[in-house]
């Protein structure tokens, strides 16, 4: 099935509502959530539950052609607006996509009702990252022991995004990854659903952090925390390590998360980089400068060819992200080109945003705009949900057909 760049019109719909709720709802509160690091932004988070949630009036959700694209290009309109509040949206986000990946269709219609019904804002997080454990998640040292009709959880998770949420508020949860065998490596590792206030999972805090300050990003405590055995997300049952041990369904499932997530993060660094880049177009406007953008190679001015190489590097971002969420939509393998999408947005956005300070001079490094804070809550996207380094070598092995065994 051919892939088509341009938006339906259903998703452009989509596009300008999202737009203008990241201008009117998220822009006037952005700086004020920035310096109250962590405060929960009830105005926004109010708004998104009442009001923001359920998309523009009228618009056909299951389309032909819309679906995960244009879950993609809410990501890039709302992180536009601010990426930390996006983050900090009610919504069941990665332990949402977790669920979605590795879950019965009974536990999708019982672990996701609460993000489609009318109480209390609710919110879901993804735990995979401990302090021994990041882009190694085969090395997560979390315990899940059954006993009895349960699983006793032990361990502690670092840098859970929404975590303070999923774990406090009734109603939401956070999808925990943990071992049920050690000695299996992989094929032992299995995602946990375990709800808001289960005895057991402590919040010790949240971190302090350089960017997407308005997010929530927890460490959390699991001591002897029980959940009933239907929690597992997945199948129960263990392969053992050998040449087969990469294939199991529970590992693999929970990894498939990352199919559906790195378009979102790739698309997510695209709105960043877009906000960046529209401010120079508008201060250099401001001052009088037009950029001539039939001007030869060796005519053109500095800003000229900075302002030509931000916009191709958005582009080439935005293009990437939008073929892996087509793939998705087509239900096509799209391992490769969600890190592939992955790995420019998150480059892209680091070195757009930091050109933008470089090209407003002081202006760009004050606070009175809000570029530096662009620049730093770029950094991110180059981090989480795999970072530069280890989207890179997804790319080389499914480019060469590779197993991680080879390259790692
Ligand atoms: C703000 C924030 C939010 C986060 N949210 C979540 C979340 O919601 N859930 C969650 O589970 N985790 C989350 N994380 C954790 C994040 O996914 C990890 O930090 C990331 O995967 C890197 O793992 P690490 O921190 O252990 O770094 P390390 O794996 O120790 O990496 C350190 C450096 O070594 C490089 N490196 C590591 N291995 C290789 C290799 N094989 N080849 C080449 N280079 C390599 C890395 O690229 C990196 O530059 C979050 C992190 C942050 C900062």
């Amino acid at each position: 099935m051919p892939i088509s760049f341009d938006l339906t019109d259903n998703t452009r719909t989509a596009q300008a509502h999202y737009r203008k709720m990241a201008a009117e709802q998220m822009r006037p509160i952005s700086r004020k959530y920035d310096l109250e690091e962590h405060t929960l932004p009830t105005e926004w988070v109010d708004y998104f539950w009442k009001e923001g949630r359920s998309g523009p009036q009228g618009m056909k959700l299951d389309a032909p052609g819309d679906g995960f694209v244009q879950v993609c290009v809410q990501a890039e309109e709302l992180c536009w607006g601010d990426a930390g509040l996006y983050l900090r949206m009610p919504t069941a986000a990665l332990g949402g996509s977790a669920v979605a990946a590795a879950g019965t269709p009974e536990q999708k219609a019982r672990f996701l009702a609460p993000f489609k019904g009318e109480g209390e804002p609710v919110w879901g997080a993804m735990a995979i990252t401990e302090p021994a454990a990041g882009s190694d998640s085969a090395a997560i040292q979390t315990t899940a022991d059954l006993d009895g009709d349960a699983y006793v959880l032990n361990g502690t998770k670092i840098f859970c995004t929404a975590g303070e949420g999923a774990a406090t508020f009734e109603g939401g949860f956070v999808a925990v990854w943990a071992t049920v065998d050690k000695s299996a490596g992989r094929g032992g590792i299995k995602a946990f659903v375990v709800p808001a206030g289960t005895p057991g999972m402590r919040l010790v805090g949240c971190e302090k952090k350089l960017g997407i300050r308005a997010s929530d990003t927890a460490t959390l405590v699991f001591e002897n925390c029980r959940v009933p055995k239907e929690n597992l997300l997945g199948r129960a049952e263990v392969k053992k390590k050998g040449p087969k041990s990469s294939g199991d369904k529970g590992f693999k499932g929970a990894m498939a998360t990352f199919d559906a997530s790195r378009p979102i993060v790739a698309a997510m660094a695209v709105g960043v980089g877009r906000a960046a880049l529209d401010t120079v177009l508008e201060e250099l406007e401001r001052q009088g400068v037009a950029l001539r953008y039939d001007a030869g190679p060796h005519a053109q001015t500095a800003v000229e060819r900075d302002v030509i190489e931000m916009e191709a590097e958005l582009q080439a971002a935005r293009l990437l992200t939008w073929r892996a969420a087509t793939m998705m939509n087509q239900g096509k393998p799209n391992n490769l080109e969600a890190s592939m999408a992955k790995a420019k947005a998150g480059l892209a956005v680091t070195k757009i945003t930091q050109k933008a300070v470089e090209i407003l001079g002081p202006a760009g490094y004050s606070k009175k705009l809000l570029v530096e804070k662009w620049m730093r809550d770029a950094k991110i996207n180059d981090i989480y949900e795999g970072t530069q380094q280890i989207n890179q070598l997804i790319v080389a092995r499914r480019i060469l057909d590779y197993p991680s065994s080879m390259l790692r």
